[in-house]
């Protein structure tokens, strides 16, 4: 990096708009549904509303509910509303957060604090995940100095007989996914859910890439596990408002099964020259726009909205998962929500991926078990023929790579 002094003098919006357009030019087409990854596209009605609230609230500042009782109450009907869906009990609570990381991070400390208060627990402590976790409970463990024991899975779902065998005195935590990350697939939190409660630990579920897209599927007539505050074991909850609840970045939520857990999370700082600083997160400032763009797009779409939205989802997935069936793939595990992984037994699923983003998809790949990983929203029902037309013709061109590789060794 160069040092690179500002300019002297200001340019005009039109200059800036049209430097920024080109910049985006080397980005990846997301807006044509080439993205696996990072977006969530659910069309151009929801876009207009999240960026005109977003600018609408632009400057608001979340830290301060008593000049902006208006993000105060968006905040508040954001949260009962994932709550709600969550099957929370009466008295549970929670707080927007800036994303997935944060709602962890958030969750991991009220654990802690709560555990320090309740069971006496001091240093040296733990938290038992599955191997499929999030790397932000790594994070947590990083800045809290606690240990992350990561167990493998069975058939890719958390296994909780060995993560029962990892537990010890100072396990604050044990953590499911609903889903994971790397498979789409909702660990056993029922019995996760029996196991915390026989050890009287903290389960967090990791909801979230799946607490606002589950509720719908299931709504839709799937029959999901239960994976919520239904599971009486169950003490925290987190789930993305920027992921399938298509609001803008920086927008999560991260839920507690009583005020008294959620209270283990404020900090209360001071003194200093201001006297007392109770924040509720670890952020300070936290912005309007973000907060206002999740409650217009829950606003806007309502139930009805977000179950279309996750239908247009789910076919999109049962279109890949047909498809690439057909083309000789295995899916890992059977995934019901919005992710999906397959690997091939003859094409090395990295060169594939190779083959694929040089056509233009820029989506994830797992390294171990090595497969093809796509994360769909809606807008990819429009291009699940294209991306399977494209996949068929990479899995064409790395087979038969194999295939020249091997009579070439074969001739020598
Ligand atoms: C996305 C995700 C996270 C992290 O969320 P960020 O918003 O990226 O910080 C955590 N857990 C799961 C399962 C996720 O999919």
């Amino acid at each position: 990096m160069t040092n690179n002094a500002l300019p002297k003098t200001g340019q005009a919006w039109d200059a800036l708009e049209a430097r920024m357009r080109e910049m985006a030019k080397g980005d990846v087409k997301w807006r044509d549904g080439r993205t696996g990854l990072y977006i969530f596209n659910a069309g151009e009605d929801v876009a207009r509303v999240k960026q005109a609230a977003y600018a609408m609230f632009s400057e608001e500042n979340g830290l301060g509910p008593a000049a902006f009782p208006s993000i105060a109450q968006m905040e508040r009907e954001v949260v009962g509303f994932g709550l709600d869906l969550l099957n929370a009990p009466a008295g549970a609570a929670g707080a927007m957060t800036s994303g997935g990381t944060d709602s962890i991070v958030m969750a991991v400390k009220a654990a802690r604090d709560h555990a320090r208060a309740k069971r006496g627990l001091g240093k040296g402590l733990n938290i038992v995940a599955p191997t499929t976790v999030h790397p932000a409970f790594d994070k947590a463990g990083m800045m809290m100095d606690i240990e992350i024991r990561r167990i493998p899975v069975k058939n890719f779902l958390a296994d909780p007989a060995a993560m029962e065998a990892a537990i010890d005195s100072n396990t604050l935590m044990i953590v499911g996914s609903a889903p994971c990350f790397p498979f789409g697939l909702i660990d056993p939190i029922e019995a996760l859910g029996e196991l915390a409660e026989r050890k009287k630990i903290w389960l967090h579920v990791d909801a979230c890439v799946g607490g606002y897209i589950a509720p719908f599927v299931r709504m839709n007539g799937v029959d999901l596990p239960p994976f919520d505050f239904a599971i009486a074991g169950v003490s925290s909850v987190s789930g993305d408002l920027h992921k399938y609840g298509y609001a803008s970045k920086g927008a999560s939520t991260v839920f507690f099964r009583t005020q008294e857990m959620r209270d283990f999370m404020t900090f209360d700082a001071g003194p200093w020259p201001l006297g007392r600083m109770l924040t509720p997160t670890l952020a300070g400032t936290r912005p309007g726009g973000a907060i206002a763009a999740a409650w217009a797009v829950t606003q806007f779409l309502g139930v009805e909205g977000y179950r279309e939205k996750q239908r247009v989802v789910t076919d999109a997935r049962a279109k890949i998962e047909a498809g690439v069936t057909k083309l000789g793939f295995r899916v890992l595990g059977a995934p019901q929500l919005g992710i999906i992984s397959f690997t091939h037994e003859k094409a090395d699923a990295l060169a594939l991926y190779a083959k694929m983003h040089h056509r233009g998809w820029f989506t994830a790949a797992l390294v171990d078990p090595k497969a093809l990983h796509l994360m769909l929203s809606p807008k990819h029902n429009d291009v699940a023929h294209e991306y399977l037309t494209d996949l068929e013709a990479s899995l064409a061109e790395v087979l038969g790579g194999a295939t020249e590789q091997m009579t070439a060794r074969y001739a020598h």
